[in-house]
């Protein structure tokens, strides 16, 4: 049996602790016992300055891990290829302001107008560090989709309604939440995080026996 980790997870949303504890639980059991940066008492705010969703979410997992802890930090965001890749590692404030969703949508609608090649992809890379500095894990999850000419469906959030996922016939914002983590990149990406994790204690036990 596994023994339980206490993983930080370094965001202060409670929203995104609650939904990757579930996920994680449905891969691991209760293997891994989510902290949040309040829990811990951590208050600095963390830079993210990094040029790929990999380095941002590596500098969030070392900040919280030089404190001790194993630390666990996500970055996402969407990646069109007629725009080399924009909005990338700033699609959160792609317009300006941070997390001001219908003028980021708003944006891409317009940077893609005339454009033929609508492809696009979700991205989610997983960032894990550990205090003791062994090599931290990473993993990605990636789902490929196009953007829509307007936008379709009421869920979701960020760019969801402008992301057509052809194999559903529907868009992210149409889709329910079991539906959305089933395909996700952030379903794609803590499955495999989830994978190397248990491969990694299972290694790390194996070498304390
Ligand atoms: P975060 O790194 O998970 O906070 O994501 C950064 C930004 O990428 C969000 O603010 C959204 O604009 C966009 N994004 C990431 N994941 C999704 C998704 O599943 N649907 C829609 N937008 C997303």
């Amino acid at each position: 049996m596994m023994k339980r980790y206490e993983v930080v997870l370094a965001s202060r949303n409670r929203g995104k602790l609650a939904e990757l504890e579930r996920l994680l639980c449905a891969e691991l059991g209760d293997s891994i016992v989510l902290k949040s940066l309040d829990d811990i008492g951590f208050t600095e705010d963390i830079e993210e300055n990094g040029t790929t969703f990999a380095e941002n979410a590596l500098i969030k997992a070392n900040a919280v891990a030089a404190k001790g802890y194993i630390a666990l930090a996500d970055d996402s965001g969407l990646c069109v290829g007629a725009l080399d890749g924009a909005p990338g590692v700033f699609s959160a404030r792609y317009a300006g302001a941070h997390g001001d969703d219908a003028a980021n949508n708003a944006l891409l609608l317009k940077n893609l107008e005339g454009k033929c090649d609508r492809a696009a992809a979700f991205v989610t890379v997983f960032a894990c560090a550990f205090p003791d500095g062994s090599e931290p894990i990473v993993a990605e999850g990636r789902v490929a989709g196009e953007i829509l000419k307007a936008p379709r469906g009421e869920g979701g959030f960020g760019y969801d309604p402008l992301f057509y996922y052809a194999p559903f016939d529907k868009t992210f914002a149409e889709l329910d939440r079991e539906e959305k983590n089933g395909i996700s990149h952030r379903g794609a990406a803590v499955r495999a995080f989830a994978r190397l994790f248990a491969a990694r204690m299972i290694h790390s036990c194996l070498k304390e026996n």
